[in-house]
């Protein structure tokens, strides 16, 4: 199968088309309403991996709370947490934390304006930062991202395996022929983002009414279905983890960090452990027993179960497990071990940059009472 070659002029009507159906049919976003660079940032990376549905309402409160590189520089990292809880992916917000600081540090808070530089921010991959610059200052930069990355395949013919080299050049040289020599290359990436998200969809796309169909290989072809090649299908790897739900007479609960190690970094847990190679229940408490005391420090008696939930991270799926357990001789007692811990009343519970399964069982939690 041979890749279309787009001529000049066809990349001039594609160009037209496309731009002259978002004017008409593009939605509108609050990021699509502003020029300036710090918003579309934060838009875009709350967008990686979330709806946008999801993410409109995150995106305002976040804004609202930190309205500038200076605001969200100088906050704490928890309170940023805090505004990120629920979007998961948490790693995207200590980077966005600790690339404003960089910009307030290196570029007196001024977002940068040049690839180079915002390409080097943490956490900006090269369609990132094509997208912020194109769109708040309509510089002539290439993006290519899940949805034109179906479109663009489509629009070439491109039946490879969109992971290899070879076709990840073909779709960015694409990306670039698509774009106009003079202005208009944000807009033309708007126009073509939205046409890949709303009409050129994985299963069905939306053929008949799609500006682009005069114009592209795979509706002539009807390879659709072929084009681009299905991924492979995500293989899980199943855990079993447990929390400990302890509380003190005061109704406090103990809290711990997670280390920079760990998937949830530098969010508030229940004390948490793996527990997926214990085969009975009798081993699971035992076990539990010896990990706790070993990391906190603190004799423990293990009670029953009182929750479970499944959840799926990443490539992982895995049953947590809900442990009512008990301290001996804890009173007054903060540290625990080299555990970064704390004990949290209820009320304050609701308040701190809680990962998202000690959410959901905090939520279970308060049913009960
Ligand atoms: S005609 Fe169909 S396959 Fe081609 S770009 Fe439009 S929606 Fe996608």
């Amino acid at each position: 199968m041979t890749l279309k070659a787009w001529t000049p002029s066809e990349l001039r009507s594609l160009r037209k088309r496309a731009t002259a159906w978002y004017d008409s049919f593009g939605r509108d976003l609050p990021w699509r309403r502003t020029r300036d660079p710090y918003a579309i940032w934060i838009s875009e990376i709350m967008l990686q991996q979330t709806q946008v549905a999801t993410v409109i309402p995150y995106y305002e409160r976040f804004l609202k709370s930190f309205p500038t590189v200076g605001s969200l520089a100088n906050a704490p990292l928890d309170q940023v947490l805090q505004h990120w809880a629920g979007l998961g992916y948490y790693r995207r917000a200590r980077q966005l934390h600790s690339a404003a600081q960089r910009i307030e540090k290196e570029c007196a808070g001024i977002f940068p304006t040049d690839w180079q530089t915002v390409h080097a921010l943490p956490g900006i991959g090269r369609y990132t930062a094509g997208a912020i610059l194109s769109f708040a200052t309509d510089q002539r930069l290439p993006i290519v991202e899940a949805n034109t990355q179906r479109l663009y395949a489509r629009l070439l013919h491109l039946d490879d395996d969109l992971s290899m080299q070879s076709a990840q050049s073909a779709l960015w040289q694409f990306a670039e022929s698509v774009l106009p020599t003079r202005h208009g290359s944000g807009h033309v990436n708007q126009a073509l983002m939205e046409i890949g998200s709303q009409i050129c969809l994985p299963k069905e796309p939306a053929c008949l009414i799609c500006p682009l169909r005069p114009l592209c290989p795979t509706f002539k072809s009807g390879l659709q279905a072929r084009i681009p090649r299905p991924k492979q299908k995500k293989s899980y790897t199943d855990l079993q983890e447990a929390v400990l739900l302890i509380h003190d007479r005061e109704h406090r609960w103990l809290m711990r960090r997670s280390s920079e190690r760990e998937r949830w970094a530098g969010l508030w847990d229940f004390p948490r452990f793996d527990i997926t190679h214990c085969e009975s229940e009798l081993l699971v408490r035992s076990n539990l027993k010896q990990q706790f005391e070993n990391a906190y420090e603190c004799a423990i008696e293990i009670g029953e179960v009182m929750h479970q939930l499944k959840h799926a991270v990443t490539r992982y799926r895995i049953l947590l497990l809900s442990f009512r357990a008990h301290l001996y001789g804890t009173r007054k007692r903060s540290r625990f071990g080299k555990m970064e811990t704390q004990w949290v009343s209820e009320s304050q519970l609701d308040q701190i940059a809680l990962c998202a399964s000690a959410k959901k069982v905090w939520q279970w939690l308060k049913r009960q009472h």
